[in-house]
């Protein structure tokens, strides 16, 4: 069009792909109750916040990080028992999906399922990478034989395994999972386990049989350490070694590895923090099971789907309240939910009465 043209030449450097894809679709919204994020609801503990500051304090700003943020690296490994050589650390875990979908290439195919976390297909449709999207069951389980026929079908790439699922908390049988990583030997296998501490489910042992797998982990969610952006891939050296080429130098910025140094050295508070998040997870589910007209389905991780008549009204109605959720009524597959996080107890207190007060 006339349009495209005028664009062609105001902005002659941008390939097409960019130019197609919307601006991440996020609206902040000014309100006491924010469970529109998966975010924790409960800052970093703040006699560990003041320690990661006097360290700050002690650094030199004036020089650059570790290269690789090597230190942190090999704390991060022997927190999860793994090898530090196989750690990758990038400023949130949507730098590595991001990664994930370079080392793939153009041409090459990112496959996942519909719904499934936005960034995947957000990173692939960027590069302009083949994006190949099958939809879940009705139940929201995987088509795995479906999934299995992809892979052989299409020139390899990377597949994404959610586990919990988001955004709809499902879990899927370890032999399900089992299967589609071994059907994946030619493809770069990503089991992203951002939400695995609210749930029973941890790939770890999976993903070491595996050298072309990853598990993808993140601070932001139990941690809650989101401002703080990080996040890590366990996998292989051979393949840590080359997802670290595509990492920016000197990416893990010093006050970064500051506050994870110290978190890593008092874990024993996200337990307490998990504990909390499920038995609250589990509390307003059922405090909404008997709804006449609204449905808060099962989830394994730190939100759920609310299923819901109306959900434009549903959104105003709870953000009248001074609750703000995230909409999911465009996405495929689930039309009619909301997606909520679990919050505080005195936040789902005021979420189970205003999704009370709904007809
Ligand atoms: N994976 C999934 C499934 C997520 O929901 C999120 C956060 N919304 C991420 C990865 C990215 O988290 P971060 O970049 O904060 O590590």
């Amino acid at each position: 069009t006339p349009q495209d043209a005028a664009q062609d030449r105001t902005l002659p450097g941008v390939r097409p792909a960019v130019r197609a894809v919307p601006a991440y679709p996020f609206t902040p919204a000014d309100v006491p109750i924010k469970l529109d994020q998966n975010e924790n609801p409960y800052d970093f503990p703040a006699e560990l916040k003041a320690e990661a500051l006097r360290r700050m304090g002690e650094r030199a700003w004036n020089r650059y990080p570790d290269l690789h943020a090597d230190t942190l690296r090999e704390r991060v490994a022997a927190y999860e028992g793994w090898e530090a050589s196989g750690v990758v650390l990038t400023p949130g875990s949507n730098v590595l999906i991001k990664i994930l979908t370079e080392l793939a290439g153009i041409g090459q195919t990112v496959l996942t399922v519909e719904p499934t976390f936005s960034v995947y297909t957000l990173e692939a449709s960027l590069l302009g990478a083949r994006l190949v999207q099958l939809p879940l069951n009705e139940d929201f389980s995987m088509p795995v034989d479906a999934l299995k026929a992809a892979l052989s079908a299409h020139e390899p790439g990377v597949l994404y395994i959610t586990q919990p699922h988001a955004p709809t908390g499902f879990v899927d049988s370890p032999e399900a999972v089992r299967e589609l990583v071994d059907a994946a030997r030619d493809w770069v296998i990503v089991v992203d386990e951002a939400y695995h501490e609210y749930s029973a489910t941890d790939y770890r042992d999976l993903v070491r049989q595996h050298p072309n797998a990853l598990s993808l982990r993140t601070f932001s969610k139990a941690w809650g350490l989101a401002g703080i952006r990080a996040g890590y891939a366990l996998t292989s050296p051979a393949l840590a070694e080359n997802l670290q080429k595509l990492v920016s130098a000197f990416t893990m910025n010093t006050l970064t590895q500051c506050a994870l140094e110290v978190a890593l050295e008092q874990p024993a508070y996200v337990q307490e923090r998990v504990r909390e998040g499920v038995q609250e997870r589990e509390r307003v589910l059922a405090a909404l099971r008997d709804h006449p007209t609204c449905e808060a389905l099962p989830s394994q991780g730190n939100f759920f789907l609310l299923r819901v008549p109306d959900p434009q009204a549903a959104y105003q109605h709870l953000l009248s309240r001074g609750i703000v959720i995230r909409r999911q009524d465009s996405v495929p597959g689930l039309r009619g939910c909301l997606r909520v996080a679990i919050g505080s107890p005195a936040e789902n207190d005021a979420l189970i009465e205003a999704v009370q007060a709904l007809r």
